[in-house]
């Protein structure tokens, strides 16, 4: 009986701690459960030190040591009418914050940044002609649509725009000695069915021998007034907008929001999966870097990268995103979508991306 209740005891004060902290490789993780959606909190990051602080929150005074990677401690001191943490870094670190309702909880990922410029010599292991050469990174495309599914309609056509912006990329990836391969590599659908459609696209993206899974497609918007670069990795999506444009992009109607909370379901497990979630960080950097490039390459506004409840992406266990390319509804950018030269820089800047990814590590695993 003693022993149950020292374990209850000890269950209860980890459901208390805030935040419960969880170490995963390459990442930290800090998950602040709060009362309600009205809580607001602020972050901000001072030299080695991390602060948040949670307005009409109210929690016990505690010190965790962490000791990962990224996090020293965690020390959580209750102020009147709030709660002030801080977070001691051990390093430079990306931060990822997600918010999540149903119960209603805040996210906080710590990652050490990307390897600054000088990594340590290892000098009983000097880089020779002779070491072996590495193998050929594998990166499996897919031109979202096609077939009896055109995609979005607009100044182009979805299906047809993403299968040339594919193929002129698979061509540049070629020449830098990383294998292709393609869901499709003419106009035609894996299946009418788009639930067996999607999958058959996932399974593909799931087989051992592919290092990255990129699923290519043009945007939309019922205003038509938007334009620019967003790219989608796997996860809750965190607003209106988004979830509108995932149930979209997961075959739109009732089909969409049926195949949105398939994905949802699986959305919600991988919080408790640990590789998953490693994967899902890795799958988040290769989104920021696609973006960031494509829109360098392009000219046209990076929007961001977000988490979404993508059926294609959902049981992705290597780096995977969906990159909007453009939106080809928008009186300019649609236009822009048509033109072939255009395309080419589109190719250039997921070119890009992926060699900027490959080259920070990523396909070391
Ligand atoms: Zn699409």
């Amino acid at each position: 009986m003693r022993v149950l209740l020292l374990v209850f005891a000890l269950v209860w004060s980890l459901a208390q701690a805030f935040p419960r902290i969880g170490v995963h490789e390459g990442f930290t993780r800090l998950v602040f459960d709060l009362p309600g959606k009205e809580v607001a909190y602020t972050l901000s990051q001072e030299g080695g030190l991390l602060v948040l602080l949670f307005k009409g929150v109210d929690a016990e005074a505690k010190d965790q040591v962490v000791n990962s990677q990224e996090v020293a401690s965690v020390q959580t001191v209750p102020e009147k009418g709030q709660v002030r943490v801080l977070v001691r870094l051990k390093a430079p670190v990306e931060v990822a914050t997600h918010r999540y309702g149903d119960p209603e909880r805040l996210v906080v990922d710590l990652s050490l940044k990307s390897p600054t410029p000088a990594p340590p010599a290892k000098p009983e292991a000097p880089p020779s002609a002779k070491a072996p050469k590495p193998p050929r990174p594998v990166v499996l495309l897919d031109p979202g649509h096609g077939g009896v599914d055109p995609g979005m309609v607009g100044y182009v056509v979805e299906k047809e725009a993403v299968l040339d912006v594919a193929l002129r990329l698979k061509r540049l990836l070629e020449r830098e000695g990383v294998e292709v391969r393609l869901t499709r590599d003419r106009d035609m659908h894996l299946s009418p069915d788009k639930r067996e459609d999607l999958s058959r696209r996932a399974a593909l993206a799931d087989s051992s021998q592919v290092n990255l899974f990129i699923s290519i497609h043009v945007n939309a918007t019922p205003t038509r007034t938007a334009q620019g670069v967003e790219v989608f990795y796997f996860g809750r999506a965190q607003d209106p907008r988004v979830l509108a444009q995932v149930i979209r992009e997961n075959g739109g109607g009732d089909l969409g929001q049926r195949l949105t909370r398939e994905a949802q379901g699986v959305a919600e497990r991988i919080l408790t999966d640990i590789v998953a979630q490693a994967n899902q960080r890795y799958s988040q950097r290769l989104a920021e870097t696609l973006g960031r490039k494509l829109s360098q390459a392009t000219g046209s506004p990076y929007r961001g990268s977000f988490p979404g409840d993508l059926f294609v992406l959902r049981y992705a266990k290597v780096p995977a995103v969906l990159v909007e390319i453009g939106f080809g509804d928008h009186p300019v950018e649609g236009r822009r979508l048509a033109d072939p030269a255009y395309r080419d820089k589109v190719a250039q800047g997921l070119l890009a991306g992926v060699l900027t990814f490959l080259a920070n590590g990523a396909f070391a695993r």
